[in-house]
């Protein structure tokens, strides 16, 4: 097979980024692992902010800045809020229609999440652009290895019957989402193996801040997510005791940065024993959270008629390949956009809402800078990994006990020497191999990265909380790996 651009993912980023390439006459291929409408993007809740005027723009990069901890890129920040406008607009113009009025989130000072169909913004989003798609989307395919050469030349996928398919194109763009499935309590969904990641890395990208994970910090027991707009709109965090707690740990209460709320409720479970979320108060709860109402009823609880129990779970992937402002990753003819990538947007702590919108605006800076940058060459198929996916359940409670919320030096070396006792094995991408036993070798390879990341990580900032560092060092660092090699860059 053989494309102009090659798109390894049909979430926001993805999509957006064929839809782009497609109305600029390129010959684009969408690839989904799973079948449509796919990704975090299909189960994202909350929405997207967009700054509401000029005048808002300052206060929602600053809103991105405080959130971010001294890591984001102000540059990379204000060149993303600008081009926001004109992507909302676009939505529109596609049909998109965001309900008004916008809702406020978690850190944001001012109300400017915009939703579709109450809670299931994401899904009415990605279906709303997956109708203006004109090529084909290959659902069912995943991507083994990229082909490498002088530059990225296309990828060698893996098909439903396990069947292998070389696909050369003029240049490949990673829209592959997150990782979230390395963690035993998580939001995301089953696909969230942080593929684009390990593809990126063996093709010679470099891969930034992998420990800076977000923990959502209020899931219900199985992962689904209540969304931080159910706390907008009044809902209360209380304590085993009854007491509303969130007060005590920041002046805007349930309305503190993401990572604030989630250690305040790790410490509250760790002193009570549980902690509950309280929507009673939230006026016309079902029509307003569908979602949160059929998720807890799922489990049997009735969120109109009590609280219900929440804890922090892996949500979103701060850290991830590293881009420029045009999703170039450094490698010529491979591109990231959207939650694989870190293009210093969000810093060391997503401001909520803030992905979606990164997504859509660099989903389509990417697709234009590789249409730019297209060429064609016959690379040879990097190799990959594969583990036996029986593993993961105990490297999962390791994660969960020493790589959440609270980390520690001790901790997070044991959980280190037990990653890197697991057996991997490398070999050419070749028919009848297992999706299971590579996502399996994809997350052992990344837990051993993210946890180096996060001992080398010596300090406290944003989602990254160490009990033996509890400050932020002096002056901020990315950590990066090249290669084998990891090591602090300083900002
Ligand atoms: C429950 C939940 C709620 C959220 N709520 C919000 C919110 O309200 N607002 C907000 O801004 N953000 C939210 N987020 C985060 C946001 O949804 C994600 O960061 C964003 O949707 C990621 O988009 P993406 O296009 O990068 O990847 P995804 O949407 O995750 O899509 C990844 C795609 O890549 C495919 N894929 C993966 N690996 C391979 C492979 N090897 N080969 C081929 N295809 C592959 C998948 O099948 C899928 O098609 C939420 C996330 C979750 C999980």
């Amino acid at each position: 097979m053989r494309a102009d651009l090659l798109v390894l993912g049909a979430g926001v980023a993805g999509v957006y980024a064929a839809l782009a390439a497609e109305a600029r006459g390129a010959r684009v291929l969408v690839v989904s692992k799973d079948p449509l409408p796919a990704g975090s993007t299909a189960w994202a809740q909350g929405g997207v902010a967009f700054p509401l005027d000029e005048a808002d723009l300052e206060d929602h990069l600053r809103d991105t800045l405080t959130a971010g901890r001294g890591l984001v890129e102000e540059g990379v920040a204000r060149s993303i809020l600008e081009d926001a406008f004109r992507h909302l607009e676009r939505l529109r113009a596609l049909g998109v229609r965001f309900e008004e009025p916008p809702a406020r989130e978690g850190g944001h000072s001012r109300p400017r999440v915009f939703h579709l169909g109450g809670d299931r913004s994401g899904l009415f989003l990605l279906q709303a652009l997956l109708a203006h798609l004109k090529g084909p989307v290959l659902e069912g395919y995943m991507a083994l290895s990229l082909l490498r050469g002088e530059r990225v030349s296309g990828a060698v996928l893996l098909g439903p019957s396990r069947e292998v398919v070389r696909v050369e194109a003029g240049a490949v763009l990673l829209a592959t989402g997150g990782l979230g499935r390395l963690f035993p309590v998580t939001t995301n969904p089953p696909g969230a193996t942080g593929d684009g990641l390990v593809l990126a890395w063996r093709a010679g990208a470099v891969l930034r801040d992998l420990e800076l994970v977000q923990f959502h910090p209020t899931a219900l027991p199985d992962g689904s997510l209540v969304t931080e707009a159910a706390r907008g709109a009044g809902a209360v965090l209380l304590n085993a005791l009854g007491e509303r707690f969130m007060p005590r740990y920041d002046p805007l209460a349930e309305l503190a940065p993401r990572d604030v709320v989630a250690r305040a409720i790790h410490q509250e479970r760790v002193n009570t024993g549980r902690v509950l979320l309280d929507l009673r108060g939230i006026p016309d709860l079902e029509r307003r959270f569908p979602t949160v109402v059929a998720s807890a009823r799922a489990l049997g609880l009735d969120p109109l008629r009590e609280p219900l129990p929440v804890a922090p779970a892996a949500h979103y992937l701060v850290g991830g390949v590293r881009t420029d402002l045009w999703g170039f990753t450094g490698v010529p003819g491979l591109y990231a956009a959207g939650e694989v990538a870190s293009t210093g947007f969000h810093g060391a702590n997503r401001l909520a809402s803030n992905s979606l919108l990164e997504g859509l605006v660099m989903g389509e800076r990417a697709a234009l800078a590789a249409l730019e940058d297209l060429a064609w060459e016959r690379g040879e198929a990097l190799p990959l990994a594969r583990a036996e996916p029986g593993a993961l359940e105990g490297l999962r409670r390791w994660m969960g006990l020493e790589a959440g919320v609270v980390r520690r030096k001790e901790g997070l070396l044991a959980a280190l020497a037990y990653a890197r006792g697991l057996p991997l094995e490398e070999l050419a991408p070749q028919e009848g191999v297992r999706r299971e036993e590579v996502e399996a070798g994809h997350l052992v390879l990344l837990a051993r990265l993210l946890l180096a990341g996060a001992l080398l990580r010596e300090e406290s900032r944003g989602v990254h909380f160490r009990e033996d560092f509890p400050w932020p060092s002096g002056r901020p660092y990315h950590t990066e790996w090249r290669g084998e090699r990891v090591e602090r860059v300083w900002v």
